[in-house]
């Protein structure tokens, strides 16, 4: 493997979870990227789980989807919305996925006459596909999910110790990410949980390059002390992350303190470039002084989630709004509404009149759909802009078929497998693979290519963005790939096609699309399949101020730099609600 000179940042966290080490990793690889480095990340997840696919989004979060049809982790939408590069599933490492690996090998008799064990088989594994996601990079981020001390991390740590004896000491640096508390009855911040986590980090033989000291507050100088005398590593690689108000100041931050520089020392490398941060800089100036607000209401399935906050399900679309309002200098404040809601009373879908735009986002399953339907209905009616994503998409396709074609009752199979109407649909194909449980098969993964029609606003929109040029790049480099060019179908000739992932098992029937069309819906966009099956990918109105659906998840690809069109799209005609936007 031709990558002995990437040189690895191993990132670990100590005292708690959930402080932010995804995105300290992110932003670690985007300051050097900045500074002329070509950067990537890996997440390795200890769970056994063979990806994220099948794991609870109310205890996980969103399920993030790679171009190459991972189901992955949500760190890894950090890593891409971060670096604005795409990021393959072999990124995400999972305890399941090595473990498989390993035992299959076995089972092949790959391994035989040998006792197969956690070290080295496990942990030769774990190095393999690290240098593998690595491979042909200068820097490859590495980021141990859980916490110092648990037990389902400790293969990992000794992998990458392990790392550090093949590609050489030189070429591997560790941050530790640990949490400073600040007790409400003392006032004051401790550093004793930091020392344990060094302490134990130490009995796997590693010792932090740098602290990363995430806290309330900034970090004092008599604390940088005490952690430099304990750890015995310079004040100067204690780096201080107190609470943001936006997580793309992060990279700022750390800028302020010289910390990519100081990275760049450790490994003996100077800066590539002088990067500038101007324009990421306006944008963050303009979350966190925004000059409008704008209320947009999600109208989504209940979830009993306890403590858990609803919008970690939602994460990438959350940000595909804030990315859209940071450039039109808004911020987007999110309403959680439940659906159900207006299944009880049909007055109560009334109080949407009070948003300046209305989203359904995808989902899954029958509960709160008749509710949905309701909401779309009443965006379609009352001039409200309207945004569908994947499900939102398939519901308005219902709403419209049975409110202005007349097909009463018509429904997705998935929520009424005997309608008459079965307007969105399982394609015959698919059901011969589920007639044979082999459900995996039946769920469309993953970037396709879609070519937008003519006058169509989905086209001036992604035209707007420039995303035609771009994707046009990434078409190229998917027709080269054996294993990834059927991502494209059959690409019409004309230069409108646009790449978008995607998550879902149901399509819009081809057998309604005339009559569909023939009363006012507009299908801006599809996929042609190389079987020749047109799968629609967008709808829109003419005549509203807004209603464009598509049956893609836009959001995956939206970065702060370079918004979704159709996020930036719904934003900016809903802020022209005028007094609505208060
Ligand atoms: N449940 C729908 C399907 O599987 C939509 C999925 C989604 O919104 N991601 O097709």
């Amino acid at each position: 493997m031709n990558n002995r000179k990437t040189k690895y940042i191993i990132v670990a966290g100590g005292v708690i979870s959930g402080v932010g080490k995804g995105l300290a990793t992110a932003s670690i690889a985007k300051i050097l990227q900045r500074y002329g480095y070509n950067t990537t990340a890996i997440k390795i997840d200890p769970y056994i789980n063979y990806d994220a696919g099948t794991l609870r989004p109310t205890e996980h979060g969103e399920v993030w989807v790679t171009d190459d049809g991972g189901e992955i982790d949500q760190d890894l939408g950090n890593y891409e919305r971060f670096l604005g590069m795409y990021i393959s599933r072999m990124n995400n490492i999972t305890t399941g996925q090595i473990y498989k690996e390993v035992i299959d090998r076995e089972r092949k008799g790959e391994y035989l006459g040998q006792t197969v064990q956690p070290i080295p088989h496990i942990t030769d594994e774990i190095k393999r596909r690290v240098r593998q996601a690595a491979e042909g990079f200068d820097f490859a981020l590495v980021e141990i999910g859980g916490v110092i001390g648990d037990y389902e991390n400790i293969p990992f740590l000794f992998a990458v110790k392990g790392l550090e004896r093949e590609v050489g000491e030189e070429n591997v640096i560790y941050v530790l990410i640990t949490y400073l508390p600040i007790p409400t009855h003392i006032h004051e911040m401790k550093t004793k949980p930091t020392q344990q986590a060094i302490r134990l980090l130490s009995e796997s033989g590693i010792f932090p390059d740098f602290i990363l000291c995430r806290a309330r507050e900034p970090l004092d100088e008599i604390r940088k002390k005490k952690i430099e005398t304990y750890a015995n590593i310079d004040a100067d690689c204690i780096i201080s992350a107190p609470d943001i108000s936006t997580l793309y100041s992060i990279p700022l931050n750390f800028e302020k303190e010289g910390f990519g520089e100081k990275i760049l020392n450790k490994f003996g490398l100077k800066p590539k470039t002088s990067p500038s941060w101007q324009s990421w800089e306006e944008l963050v100036k303009r979350i966190e002084n925004p000059e409008r607000v704008l209320r947009v209401a999600m109208v989504c399935k209940y979830i009993d989630i306890g403590d858990y906050n609803l919008s970690d399900s939602y994460v990438s679309i959350n940000q595909a709004l804030e990315h859209a309002g940071a450039h039109l200098n808004a911020e987007v404040k999110i309403d959680w509404i439940d659906s159900k809601r207006f299944e009880e009373n049909d007055k109560v879908v009334k109080e949407l009149s009070n948003y300046g735009g209305i989203i359904v986002p995808g989902g899954f399953g029958t509960s709160g759909a008749e509710g949905k339907i309701k909401a779309i209905e009443f965006a379609r009616e009352n001039d409200i802009p309207y945004l569908g994503l994947c499900f939102g998409l398939q519901l308005a396709v219902v709403e419209f078929a049975r409110n202005v074609c007349n097909m009463p009752e018509a429904h997705s199979t998935e929520i009424n497998p005997h309608t008459q109407y079965p307007v969105i649909d399982i394609l015959p194909t698919q059901k011969e693979l589920m007639e044979k449980h082999q459900y995996g098969g039946t769920m469309r993964l993953g970037a396709y290519a879609a070519t937008l029609k003519k006058d169509s606003m989905v086209l001036k929109l992604y035209t707007k963005l420039h995303r035609l040029e771009e994707d046009r790049k990434r078409i190229e480099q998917l027709k080269k790939d054996p294993d990834q060019c059927f991502r494209l179908g059959i690409l019409p000739l004309g230069k409108r096609a646009i790449l978008e992932r995607h998550r879902h098992r149901y399509e819009v029937s081809p057998q309604f699309i005339d009559i569909l069309e023939e009363s006012g819906l507009v299908f801006s966009g599809y996929h042609l399949r190389a079987d020749g099956t047109r799968l629609m990918e967008f709808v829109e109105l003419a005549g509203h101020r807004f209603f464009i659906a598509t049956q893609a998840h836009p959001e995956f690809k939206s970065t702060l730099e370079k918004p979704a069109p159709l996020f930036l799209g719904f934003v900016e005609a809903a802020l022209k609600g005028g007094e609505l936007n208060e």
